[in-house]
């Protein structure tokens, strides 16, 4: 089992993508403080390394790239010769968008799709068999507030987001008796590299900090509350300030949430 009290130090295997910064960085910090063992994933591996030497206890880097979708396998693999199992898998590496939809290039599209939904789906695939063999194990999904709702200039980010949710949710449904697992993790606003990396429509990136990122939760603190709701074992946390009303508002006034997304600022 995954789920525990905050007293309980028993180390679990906690696989995170996207560790190089952000949300996955802060994760990290909180599991090593929980005396979990770790495996760092993401492209740059010396950003990997610097946070492997901040952290106590037993840390693995392990380069990875979401979209060389063949080289999964042998990362699992990997992983398994190293630690033996894999009790949490973060899925929370990600590119976002800052482009409206008759400006996006459908290349700019599919590498969206390619880095926020397939690559988590081939990773999971990769993984899955190992962990059911153990008796069990948790995904961690990060998505976003707009995997529940949709915005302007996020329509690949958005879609291939709510393409989590429906993958996650059969798989949780599927699996549910076999010991595995799913938190889906919707986040606002944090304060991260994410508006610098996100994509415009041809593809080059925005290089610049939004301010309602610039306002948004530290990450420390978006981390700290993923991993209480992965220790209490819930299915879904919605994570952020004022923009969380959103997701409500879609949900139980759909009409309200349609006339008003075509105002909100989500820069
Ligand atoms: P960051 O840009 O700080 O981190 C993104 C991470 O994803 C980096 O570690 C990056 O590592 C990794 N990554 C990107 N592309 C790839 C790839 N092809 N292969 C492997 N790793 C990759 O952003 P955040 O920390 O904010 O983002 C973390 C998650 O949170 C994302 O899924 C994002 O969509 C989600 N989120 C963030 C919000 C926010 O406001 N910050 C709001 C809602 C959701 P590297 O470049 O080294 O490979």
């Amino acid at each position: 089992m995954n789920d525990r009290t905050e007293n309980d130090k028993t180390p679990r295997v906690v696989w995170i993508t996207g560790a190089s910064s952000g949300i996955g960085a802060a994760l990290a910090h909180e599991f090593s403080a929980r005396n979990d063992l770790l495996v760092l994933s993401a492209r740059r591996v010396d950003r990997l390394e610097a946070l492997a030497a901040e952290l106590d206890g037993d840390v693995f880097v392990l380069p990875l790239d979401l979209t060389d979708f063949e080289s999964h396998a042998v990362a699992v693999k990997t992983v398994l010769d190293r630690f033996g199992r894999i009790d949490i898998l973060v899925h929370n590496a990600g590119i976002s968008q800052r482009s409206l939809v008759v400006d996006t290039e459908l290349s700019v599209v599919r590498r969206l799709v390619d880095v926020d939904l397939i690559g988590s789906i081939s990773l999971t695939q990769a993984a899955l068999p190992t962990m059911i063999e153990a008796g069990g194990g948790r995904f961690v999904v990060v998505s976003s507030l707009v995997g529940l709702f949709g915005t302007p200039k996020r329509s690949a980010y958005s879609a291939a987001k709510h393409g989590l949710h429906g993958y996650f949710e059969s798989l949780r449904a599927e699996l549910y008796g076999r010991g595995i697992r799913v938190t889906m993790v919707c986040p606002g606003f944090v304060r991260t590299e994410i508006t610098y990396h996100a994509l415009t429509g041809d593809g080059s990136e925005q290089g610049t900090l939004d301010r309602a990122q610039a306002e948004g939760m530290k990450p420390e603190e978006c981390a700290r509350r993923v991993v209480k709701a992965i220790d209490a074992g819930r299915a879904q946390v919605l994570i952020g300030g004022r923009e969380v009303a959103m997701a409500w508002i879609a949900r139980l006034a759909p009409w309200l949430y349609r006339r008003l997304i075509r105002r909100v600022a989500v820069t």
